[in-house]
């Protein structure tokens, strides 16, 4: 089965499907997959145990990991590809950073001028293909930051491995002062704790940042529930970036994926640097 949109109608179906088909692996979009799962746990609908869930296409955040395991029982793999490199690394068994496939592309994180990190330090990751002879990269930007990892799995195989967290470069939030903040370090996790089944993170402007917001149906009971909700999301977000970012609020039905059918958490339509 094949889904390219979840919303409120379709996720039902989805649901069922996975119960009764006997499913055995899941691979989906990070955030497709931890929908699939918050509904799952909000409704008490039942789950069939699966074999494995691989997540890529996005990177896989602390909170959709936790609750992808939480309602299937077991820990999702992130996988880290692209169109144009196709399949780089992934997390194996021990969920201890990615692999990468060392066998088919060379991997490096780099600094601004090119020049390789150590392990733990974050930097640009560039590939060089290796079997590719059609169209050959090398040290291609893949506009993403990362960071290796220093020593050997405790799975024993000794691919390097990249640190779990990818963060592209336009998914940093910017404040007026040039600060940039990852929003894997937001509070977004505590958003599905409000009640929030999808958000989206927009940098209108250096000054301004619009999120938008869709509850789950039963969360909302009241206009005042709704605005006391937009108030703690206000604070939150406050006491991350003080009154330097100005946030605004809107509760929406819909959000839009990309022309290439992703949910993205975070846009920005701040100029690159
Ligand atoms: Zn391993």
């Amino acid at each position: 089965m094949y889904v390219d949109t979840l919303s409120d109608e379709s996720l039902p179906h989805i649901v069922r499907y996975l119960a009764h088909a006997g499913i055995r692996g899941i691979r989906g979009y990070p955030n497709a997959v931890s929908l699939i799962a918050g509904f799952i746990k909000d409704t008490g609908a039942p789950v069939s145990p699966v074999d494995s869930i691989v997540t890529g296409g996005a990177e896989l955040l602390i909170h959709q990991r936790s609750i992808i395991s939480e309602v299937f029982g077991i820990q999702p793999h992130s996988k880290y590809s692209l169109y144009e490199a196709f399949e780089i690394a992934c997390e194996c068994e021990n969920h201890e950073g990615m692999h990468i496939s060392a066998e088919d592309l060379v991997i490096e994180v780099v600094d601004e001028e090119g020049i390789p990190v150590p392990p733990g330090v974050e930097g640009r990751i560039v590939v060089t293909n290796l079997h590719n002879f059609g169209m050959l990269f090398v040290r291609y930007d893949l506009g993403d930051n990362g960071s290796m990892l220093a020593g050997i799995c405790s799975c024993g195989r000794t691919l390097p491995r990249l640190a779990t967290l990818i963060g592209r470069n336009n998914m940093f939030l910017v404040t007026p002062g040039g600060k940039r903040i990852f929003y894997e370090t937001l509070f977004l996790e505590r958003l599905a704790g409000l009640g929030m089944r999808q958000y989206q993170i927009v940098q209108e402007t250096r000054e301004t940042v619009v999120m938008r917001l869709i509850p789950v149906t039963s969360v909302i009971t009241s206009p005042d529930v709704k605005s006391i909700l937009e108030r703690e999301v206000i604070d939150m977000f406050r006491s991350k970036f003080g009154p330097e970012l100005l946030l605004r609020i809107e509760f929406v039905d819909r959000i839009e994926p990309t022309e290439a059918g992703k949910h993205v958490f975070m846009l920005s339509k701040l100029p690159h640097d």
